[in-house]
């Protein structure tokens, strides 16, 4: 069972997904829900003897493009909704071992390709809003299958935190002219301190006021919207540097380094948009090799992050991990 219920006092949507409690934990070693399916052993999520990269839709999805009624009625203080929707898995390879860091660049470049195809696809249904790209690496996570994986959400509103990102464009622009995240990718490069690799077209660095000790922004260094804005070569270049920060993520501490990877980009509920600007945050939950950052009061019922390391500090010491494997 599946619903939208609006939460009233924060103004925002909750997905009850009662589904979900299910989920495979780790499977045993030789079984994985996600490897090609082996003739004669038992059909895998995907069909077929090999692939490249495989998109299905999630088994366990919180959204349906046909969604069930919901068990409670709305009220006046209670609005409910069917949560229609789509929720759809993405394979970065047909090798079970590795991660995204692992990856060749051509590899990364194609499922560039399969995320921008997908953006742009379920961005055309009538009912999906925002078109939610992101992926949970580590146990620590709470990712349940280690074949490397990523997911899609599309959902039929804007999310809360993307609305914020766009209002916050929108009165940026009406201030000053200027697209608030170009100027922000300006004063990175000229400033420097933050930063931890950037190309052509990308800039990667620790944001000034960042919530977490690791967090990494990707952001286009050209105003890009989507990933429907990049040519070819750009793709490429995302492709790059994408390897370099996962593999100095990786090199830090010499193991998986895990994450929490979205997509920020233009919603797809028909507006223009055009003071938002493509960008990919990394949220990694470590603070140090042995100890995880976990929000408690002020994070969860305040908002308030308190980072007790300094941004400049984490950048530094990213900057000087090898970005080779
Ligand atoms: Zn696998
Ligand atoms: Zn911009
Ligand atoms: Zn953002």
């Amino acid at each position: 069972m599946s619903e939208m219920r609006w939460d009233p006092v924060l103004e925002e949507w909750v997905i009850t997904a009662t589904n979900r409690h299910n989920r495979t934990f780790l499977p045993p070693k030789d079984y994985c829900p996600l490897c090609p399916t082996i003739p004669g052993v038992a059909p895998t999520e995907v069909p077929s003897a090999d692939y490249e990269i495989a998109v299905f839709e999630n088994k366990f999805p919180s959204m349906r493009a046909v969604p069930p009624t919901p068990v409670v009625e709305g009220t006046d203080v209670y609005r409910v909704k069917p949560a229609q929707g789509l929720c759809e898995v993405v394979l970065y390879s047909a090798r079970h071992e590795g991660s995204l860091t692992d990856l060749s660049v051509a590899q990364i470049t194609r499922l560039i390709y399969v995320w921008a195809d997908r953006y742009e696809e379920l961005g055309s249904l009538d009912f999906v809003d925002y078109v939610f790209i992101f992926e949970n690496k580590g146990e620590v996570i709470g990712v349940t299958v280690p074949h490397p994986h990523g997911q899609i959400y599309a959902f039929p509103f804007i999310p809360p935190r993307i609305q914020r990102e766009l209002e916050a464009g929108r009165r940026y622009v009406e201030r000053t002219g200027r697209c608030l995240f170009c100027d922000i990718v300006r004063e990175e490069m000229a400033d420097g301190r933050r930063l931890v690799a950037h190309s052509e077209s990308f800039v990667a660095f620790v944001p000034f006021s960042a919530h977490y000790p690791y967090e990494l922004h990707v952001y286009a260094r050209d105003h890009k919207l989507s990933l429907s804005d990049f040519d070819s070569r750009q793709r490429i270049d995302l492709a790059r540097i994408l390897k370099v920060v996962l593999t100095k993520f990786d090199n830090l501490w010499g193991f998986p380094f895990p994450y929490i990877m979205v997509m920020h980009q233009k919603p797809t509920d028909g507006g223009s948009h055009d003071s938002y600007h493509f960008h990919i945050e990394f949220y990694p939950p470590h603070r140090a090799r042995d100890k995880l950052k976990y929000p408690a009061g002020t994070e969860v019922g305040g908002g308030v992050f308190v980072n007790d390391t300094l941004p400049e500090e984490k950048a530094e010491e990213l900057r000087q991990v090898e970005p080779r494997s």
